[in-house]
């Protein structure tokens, strides 16, 4: 079967053009093609249609193939483009390559044409997918995959901008924090998939009470903020009543009807503050103040400040338990699809308060973040870690250990110090410990971020990009990074029989050991995401299907049987 091929033959022979089809329809392909031979009829032609390759002669008397290679890359288009001449000496040539010509056959023979225009088709088609992957890869990079909103680092682009022009035009502009009230019932009673479409349900309704020009995102679990210019405290009362109204109507979900309350924090510009993170603050004061008296909504007001209590009180609670020791890391298993066999396990931190129960270390990890725990928490982490490490070394389990870091960690220069500290007492070999960062962490100061994980990696100890996907530049900065491992973020691959993206993370693989590093999923819930992850060459697999975290005793065991195969 011939091969369909849009062909644009830049020539003045007839006879030559015959020739070169002659070759091509040789070759198995069926051109289509229009011969042009001045710079006007060229860009015609390309105006009129695409063209899957394009072929120059160099030199014509009313146009010069070096014109036409100019006139392609005008227009940005990326079509191979190919000379054919018999006059074309080595050194144009040369140059003709450098100015972006992909190759050029000599007239006298024509064998070389077919194999070159197939090489070209074939590498334009990758460089497209690449270029479709990476758009995508950028789009979730600033959206939440399950609503399609934006989502926390788009929208707080969004807000510096408005901000910006606020300040520019004089114009006040509100924000509004959101956090529903039952979720974590919805998700308890019906599980998680009735959750999931109940946050899609959710941001649907939202963006249909806004305008066009405002901004709504899902910034957190249960958490939508809504941004809205050039709006007064009236005006954002009016649309924050508007939001509670529609959100009252109950949900349907597949079978199930559900209910859902919200509670809503108002803060304005210029009002309650000129910059992005105070606004953010100020709304969840008014947000948590809003949930304390049951719902609705507040307007940031001073004494919100000290009606915080609650995370006032969290933050205590959190520093007398790292003080003494009421944290525990467990641990989960990591399996390698190459050897079917564990390759290390990851630290996860636990926190169980007498009081409170469980809190997840999403929320106290952010809270030791901003109040400055984290540097010893991450202390405690590590020296926890070094101590089990040892234990299992002692029973003959050799697992390499992942501890994360957090931002705030890569901005200490006395990091490196101290882990080089621990690895000089002997309980740890550099080479089976292994750092877990995501691409954020790297916006604060990356200079300085660059530095710390620079000379952790000369310690020999491997870097991995944790959440990979959930990042900003995903490609260029991977590139930059002393890193080994690529993780992918479970968003990606929890269910990804249903509702995951299955090309992405077929394309995230490949572009990983592309890039040369080995591809980690993390998520894997079932059989049928590991074996599709073992097909599209995924490296290592981590998640609830080969087990949940683990404390330490029970993970002794589990290595201790690790079955041979899962
Ligand atoms: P992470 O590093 O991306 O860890 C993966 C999270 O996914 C863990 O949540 C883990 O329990 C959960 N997970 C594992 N397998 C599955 C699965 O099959 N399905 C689903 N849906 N989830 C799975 P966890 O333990 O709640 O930790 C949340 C985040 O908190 C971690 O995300 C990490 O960023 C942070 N974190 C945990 N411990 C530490 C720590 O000691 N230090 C620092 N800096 N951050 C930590
Ligand atoms: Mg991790
Ligand atoms: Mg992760």
């Amino acid at each position: 079967m011939s091969i369909p091929l849009r062909v644009l033959i830049v020539e003045d022979s007839k006879e030559d053009a015959e020739l070169l089809l002659g070759e091509l329809r040789r070759g198995g392909f069926e051109p289509v093609f229009e011969r042009v031979e001045t710079s006007e009829g060229m860009i015609l032609a390309l105006n009129k249609q695409t063209w899957d390759v394009v072929f120059s002669d160099y030199t014509m008397p009313r146009f010069s193939g070096a014109d036409a290679l100019v006139c392609l890359k005008e227009r940005n288009l990326d079509v191979p483009f190919i000379f054919v001449s018999g006059t074309i000496g080595e050194e144009a040539a040369v140059r003709a390559m450098k100015a972006g010509a992909q190759d050029y056959i000599m007239k006298g023979s024509l064998n070389r044409l077919v194999p070159v225009v197939k090489k070209e088709l074939h590498e334009m088609a990758v460089r497209r997918e690449r270029k479709r992957v990476e758009e995508r890869i950028h789009h979730l990079a600033y959206h939440d995959v399950l609503t399609d909103l934006p989502n926390r680092t788009l929208f707080y682009d969004r807000l510096q901008q408005a901000i910006l022009i606020g300040h520019r035009e004089r114009r006040p502009l509100a924000l509004l924090l959101l956090d529903l009230d039952r979720f974590k019932e919805v998700n308890d009673t019906f599980g998680h998939h009735y959750g999931d479409l109940l946050l899609r349900q959710i941001g649907l309704r939202l963006r249909k009470c806004l305008r066009e020009s405002d901004t709504v995102a899902r910034v957190g679990g249960d958490e939508f903020a809504v941004m809205l210019p050039n709006t007064h405290l009236e005006g954002a009362s009016l649309i924050t009543r508007k939001i509670l109204k529609v959100l009252e109507t109950p949900f349907a979900l597949n079978d199930a009807t559900v209910e859902v309350g919200a509670s809503i924090g108002i803060a304005l510009y210029p009002d309650h503050g000129e910059e992005g993170d105070l606004l953010f603050q100020r709304a969840d004061k008014a947000m948590y103040a809003a949930k304390q008296a049951g719902g609705g909504y507040r307007i940031y007001l001073p004494k919100h400040e000290q009606s915080n209590s609650c995370r006032r009180m969290l933050m205590g609670k959190l520093s007398r338990a790292i003080e003494q020791g009421e944290l525990e890391v467990y641990y989960q298993p990591q399996w390698s699809l190459k050897t079917n066999r564990v390759i290390g396990v990851e630290a996860l931190s636990r926190w169980l308060d007498p009081q409170l129960g469980w809190i997840s270390p999403d929320r106290f990890i952010s809270l030791a973040e901003q109040t400055g725990l984290i540097k010893p928490f991450t202390q405690w982490v590590l020296k926890t870690v070094c101590r089990q490490y040892d234990e299992w070394k002692k029973a003959g389990l050799n697992v390499p250990v992942s501890v994360n870091l957090s931002a705030r960690n890569l901005l200490e220069k006395r990091l490196p110090d101290q882990v080089a500290a621990l690895i000089r007492t002997g309980c740890v070999q550099p080479a089976l410990l292994e750092f877990e960062i995501t691409e954020k962490m790297m916006m604060g100061d990356p200079s300085l971020s660059m530095e710390v994980l620079t000379r952790l990696h000369a310690m020999g100890i491997p870097l991995v990009i944790d959440d990979f996907g959930m990042g900003y530049s995903s490609l260029s900065y991977l590139k930059k990074l002393p890193v080994q491992k690529i993780k992918i973020d479970k968003s990606f691959i929890v269910d990804l029989e249903n509702k995951g993206d299955i090309v992405i993370v077929h394309s995230m693989i490949n572009m990983g050991h592309s890039l040369g590093l080995e591809v980690v999923a993390e998520g894997v819930e079932d059989e049928f995401t590991k074996n599709l992850l073992e097909a599209f060459g995924c490296d290592v697999v981590q998640g609830y299907h080969i087990s949940h975290p683990l404390p330490f005793g029970e993970m002794t065991r589990w290595l201790r049987d690790a079955p041979p195969e899962i």
